[in-house]
């Protein structure tokens, strides 16, 4: 399995579901890379499923947006873990807000998924994140806290996960959280919840090329997860000069 352990900064790009034939290839063509950044740094890329075959780069990595929760069988119009591989992934998001509310996805059913993962050599990045009511009553922490141990199965590699830190209130809207809060909650999932300091977590919320240098810098934050600005190059390629 890859060793995310070796990277200073993770970047990774959710399209939701977006993209076509073209747009997939106008962005091949557009992305700008920086090569001295490969080295230490990680751009993962997240289409829809139907064109992650398509891209073959060496300059970065693929994700899948989720994956079923079952291995295999009558199961119509699903994807499972081993497929994923099978066609190039590394990493799979799982138990997205959007995932856990359109799609009413428990914490169950994510840790079967992520247990899948884990059994097919992907990488799963595990969304976690409070609503705003949830954060008005000052339940934040509790929040992740509940998230996180009912996701994660008992004997996790926690070198072996990506944790995605998304306040449910700044995917999509524009706001992002002050910055002290960004570094208290990566603190607290890190030395509080996990009780050690290396596991990858990354922010995502409203990441764009005017705010993401102020939270990437951070030392807290071992990366983003971008949604809406991945999906425009002339904001993405700024946000992956890291
Ligand atoms: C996301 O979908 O995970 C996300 C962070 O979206 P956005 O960047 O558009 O807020």
């Amino acid at each position: 399995m890859l060793e995310i352990e070796k990277f200073n900064k993770i970047v990774i790009a959710n399209w939701k579901l977006n993209g076509s034939t073209s747009f997939l290839r106008d962005y091949l063509n557009n992305i700008e890379i920086k090569q001295s950044n490969l080295r230490d740094n990680c751009l993962i890329i997240c289409p829809p499923t139907p064109y992650i075959k398509e891209i073959n780069s060496s300059e970065f990595l693929k994700g899948a947006q989720d994956c079923s929760q079952f291995e295999e069988g009558a199961f119509t119009g699903e994807i499972n873990a081993k497929m994923l591989k099978d066609i190039g992934c590394d990493f799979c998001i799982i138990g997205h807000s959007e995932r856990r509310n359109h799609f009413k996805e428990s914490n169950e059913t994510i840790l079967t998924k992520i247990t899948n993962c884990i059994n097919n050599d992907l990488i799963p990045i595990c969304c976690v994140g409070e609503s705003l009511e949830e954060k008005k009553q000052g339940l934040t922490k509790e929040v992740l806290k509940d998230q996180i141990t009912k996701s994660l199965p008992k004997n996790i590699n926690l070198n072996k996960i990506i944790i995605a830190y998304e306040p449910l209130w700044s995917i999509g809207t524009g706001i992002i959280p002050k910055i002290e809060d960004i570094v208290s909650i990566h603190n607290y999932i890190k030395n509080s919840i996990f009780l050690e300091n290396n596991t990858k977590i990354v922010y995502g919320g409203s990441v764009k090329a005017n705010n993401c240098k102020k939270i990437i810098n951070l030392k807290e934050v071992d990366g983003l997860l971008v949604g809406g600005a991945s999906l425009n190059l002339d904001e993405f390629n700024k946000i992956i000069e890291f």
